[in-house]
C-alpha cells in the first residue's frame, strides 16, 4: 500500500473513532495541504478520496478529471458519482476545518471588537456575520471588515451591512428594514435568538 493512502486510512480511522471532533478534522486539512504539495499521481489518487470524505466535491470532481487516464467501469462510475455531487453540492457544504490556533486568536480578537449581541456572544461562528474584504456599509457609509451575511427580512439588495448600524438601529430605521428572519433562510441559525440579534438593542436607541 502507498504511503499516502495508508496516512489516509489511519486518518480517517481516527476521524470516526474520535466521532469528527476538531483535531481529527484538522488532521485531515493537514493531510490535503500535504497531499495537494505532491505530484506524484498516487498522492492525487487519495487526495480525490480526501476531498469526498470532507465533502469537498467540486475541488474532488476537478481534480478526478486531471487525473482519469483509461477509465474502467469502476472509475467512470466514480466520476460519475463526483459530477453529480459537484453540480449539487459543489464545495459548499464540506466539513469546516477547524481554526488553527493563530486563526483562533484572531477571531477572539475580531469578535471582542463587534458590538454586543446579548444572544449572540459570537455572530461569527454562526455565519450571520463574515469577515472579507473591506466594504461599504449601505448604511453609514463606513468601510467594514466584518459585515451581515444574511438578507434582511423583505429586502434584497442591501448588503454588506456592517455589525454597528445592525446593533444600534441606523441600518433597521435608514432601510425600514426588519432584521427579524425567515428562519427557513438561515440554516442553523435559531430564530428566537435571531431575533434579538437583528432587533436594535434597546440601551442604544
Ligand atoms: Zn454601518
Amino acid at each position: 500500500m502507498n504511503p499516502y493512502l495508508q496516512k489516509y486510512i489511519t486518518l480517517k480511522k481516527q476521524y470516526i473513532a474520535q466521532e469528527g471532533n476538531p483535531p481529527s478534522v484538522s488532521a485531515l486539512y493537514e493531510l490535503v495541504d500535504e497531499l495537494a504539495k505532491s505530484d506524484d499521481l498516487e498522492a492525487k489518487k487519495v487526495l480525490v478520496d480526501l476531498y469526498e470524505q470532507l465533502g469537498l466535491y467540486a475541488s474532488a470532481y476537478d481534480l478526478f478529471t486531471k487525473i482519469i487516464t483509461k477509465p474502467d467501469r469502476k472509475q467512470i462510475k466514480k466520476l460519475a458519482h463526483l459530477a453529480e455531487m459537484s453540480q449539487s453540492h459543489g464545495d459548499r457544504f464540506a466539513l469546516p476545518r477547524p481554526l488553527r490556533k493563530e486563526e483562533k486568536k484572531q477571531r477572539t480578537e475580531l469578535s471582542q471588537s463587534l458590538p454586543h449581541f446579548i444572544y449572540h456572544p459570537d455572530p461569527l461562528s454562526t455565519g450571520a456575520f463574515v469577515e472579507g474584504e473591506a466594504k461599504l456599509c449601505p448604511s453609514c457609509g463606513k468601510e467594514s471588515n466584518i459585515y451581515y451575511n444574511l438578507m434582511p427580512y423583505c429586502i434584497d439588495n442591501i448588503k454588506n451591512l456592517c455589525p454597528f448600524c445592525i446593533a444600534n438601529g441606523l441600518a433597521a430605521k435608514k432601510f425600514d428594514a426588519e432584521f427579524v428572519q425567515d428562519a427557513e433562510c438561515q440554516g442553523e441559525l435559531d430564530p428566537e435568538k435571531d431575533q434579538v440579534l437583528f432587533l436594535p438593542d434597546p440601551w442604544l436607541l
